[in-house]
């Protein structure tokens, strides 16, 4: 008996407009992460389960991509309006699915998800090609469809995952079959229903329950043109591979180790603030976090006394109440890989300033952490934890802060905080990374593009970018004059 107010689903896949069963899949429940208690059974998609979905998917992608930008945009604005009117039940629901405090989820989430929708939504009538004038020739371009996409998700931003792609891709009228990741089944379910209420055609958008094994099988199929990934690198290498076997289209949205440099002449209140958004916020369980905090020695000791103090007044506890700024872990192993990680720093010689260890309330909570003394080539600085540990490293210059910030193999965001504009741009044209914050840290409105290098992705999503990775442009010349030849 669950004492959630969350209600099971229907059934586990939602499949051409409907729920859809087939208990022969394993078991997937989700648990949330505060008491561990299940609050939805559901199965894994088995092989016919995953036939159906893509076969939907399949079938609906002529009509869908015949309808016009103008009729695809006014259903997508429409579920953002559903979305906006039932935020605060989503939320509760993402809170469940999550352990995300309620205070993140009434405004991350759901509600991101719903400017993402009304975003493309917006834009869907303006994707059109372009006429090019040649001599008494012309030709011109047509912004088609790829088809059917495959979106798998991660666990941090269930609802939000699956709207940044879905949303994307619909506008440009294809078709998609959505994978949420195991942990987090509920998101992408509640999104198919809210789609099909604002009035999508049947077999549109899909979601099917699976491990990683459920994900391989769509990414392989041949009826998929594109894969849109979010999730960490070695499963992005996987994904890519097994994509560019079917020479598929690929948005890979993957991990990162971000660097935020505060020089001297920062705010350093405001500095401090973004450390903490950029290290704490879902109790650090994101991919474009800050993790490797760059302050001059100038303001260090300063800056870390004041991080200890404001660190230390994080309201812990029960995420349902809408005081409390810090939940729990989403699962066991991401608890327990985030504090094999604090042992190793410790290990490593780097001295702990707060935090340190599983938080008193047992469970899967975990204190906010923060180390300073780290060097480069700690573990703690080098490998994604995705968990709520923050590396304070000191620097001097400018010249070596650069080298040592994109000495790493991710490359999605970094940041700079400074009151030198003409700095703050040279460090921002500088930086090896997609995404990029002066004087702010992790804000990412739908109008921006994100996205990341290196090996923290290929493609970017939000904003116009999206468009080019989920179209592709078809050339037509257009002959007005004699046709020559040589013989
Ligand atoms: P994973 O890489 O473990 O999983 C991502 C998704 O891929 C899940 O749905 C997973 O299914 C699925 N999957 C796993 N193996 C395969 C496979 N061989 N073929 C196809 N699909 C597969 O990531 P997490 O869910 O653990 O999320 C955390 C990671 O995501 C972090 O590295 C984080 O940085 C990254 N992330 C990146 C973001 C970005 O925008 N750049 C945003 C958010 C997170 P299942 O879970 O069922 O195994």
């Amino acid at each position: 008996m669950t004492t959630s107010p969350i209600q099971q689903p229907k059934a586990s896949h939602f499949i051409n407009g409907r729920y859809v069963e087939d208990s022969d899949g394993a078991a997937l429940n989700s648990t949330y992460p505060a008491t561990g208690e299940v609050i939805a059974e559901l199965h894994s998609a088995t092989p016919s389960i995953v036939d159906q979905a893509l076969a939907a998917a399949d079938a609906a992608r002529a009509g869908w991509a015949a309808m016009t930008g103008s009729e695809r945009g006014r259903i997508l604005r429409r579920a953002a309006e559903i979305i906006r009117t039932r935020n605060h039940e989503l939320s509760v629901m993402e809170t469940y699915d999550t352990g995300k405090p309620l205070q993140e989820t009434l405004i991350a989430d759901a509600a991101s998800g719903a400017d993402c929708l009304e975003y493309f939504g917006s834009i869907a009538a303006g994707l059109t090609g372009e006429h090019i004038q040649l001599g008494a020739d012309f030709a011109y371009t047509i912004r088609e469809p790829l088809g059917v996409c495959v979106g798998l998700g991660a666990w941090n931003y269930p609802t939000q995952i699956a709207c940044w792609k879905a949303a994307p891709a619909l506008a440009c009228g294809n078709t998609m079959v959505f994978k949420p990741s195991e942990t987090t089944p509920l998101g992408a379910l509640k999104l198919a229903e809210i789609l099909s209420e604002a009035g999508l055609p049947d077999g549109v958008f899909n979601v099917v329950q699976g491990y990683g094994d459920v994900g391989a099988a769509l990414v392989e199929d041949k009826r998929v043109a594109k894969v849109s990934l979010t999730g960490s690198v070695p499963t992005g290498r996987k994904v890519y591979a097994a994509a560019a076997a079917g020479m598929k289209h690929v948005t890979m949205e993957l991990g990162g180790k971000s660097p935020l440099i505060i020089f001297d002449d920062a705010s350093i209140e405001d500095a401090i603030s973004a450390a903490i958004n950029g290290n704490f916020y879902s109790s650090g369980q994101i991919c474009s976090n800050g993790t490797r905090v760059f302050v001059q020695k100038g303001i260090l000791p300063h800056f870390l006394a004041r991080l200890k103090t404001r660190t230390e007044r994080a309201v812990i506890g029960d995420p349902m109440d809408e005081t409390t700024n810090f939940g729990p872990m989403v699962s066991q192993g991401q608890l327990d890989i985030t504090l094999r990680y604090i042992e190793k720093g410790i290990e490593e010689g780097a001295t702990l300033i707060t935090g340190g260890k599983a938080h008193e309330m047992g469970g899967l909570y975990i204190e906010p952490t923060v180390f300073s003394d780290v060097t480069d080539d700690m573990a703690i600085a080098r490998e994604e934890i995705f968990g709520p540990v923050m590396s304070v490293l000191p620097f001097e210059t400018e010249e070596e802060v650069m080298a040592r910030a994109n000495d790493t193999e991710f490359g999605l965001a970094a940041g700079v905080f400074t009151s030198d504009l003409t700095r703050a741009h040279r460090v921002v044209k500088g930086f090896e990374a997609g995404t990029c914050w002066i004087n702010a840290y992790n804000l990412t409105p739908i109008e921006m593009p994100f996205g990341g290098v290196k090996a923290s992705g290929v493609g970017r999503e939000n904003a116009h970018a999206a468009i080019e990775h989920y179209s592709e442009v078809k050339s037509v010349y257009v002959g007005l004059s004699p046709v020559e030849a040589a013989f």
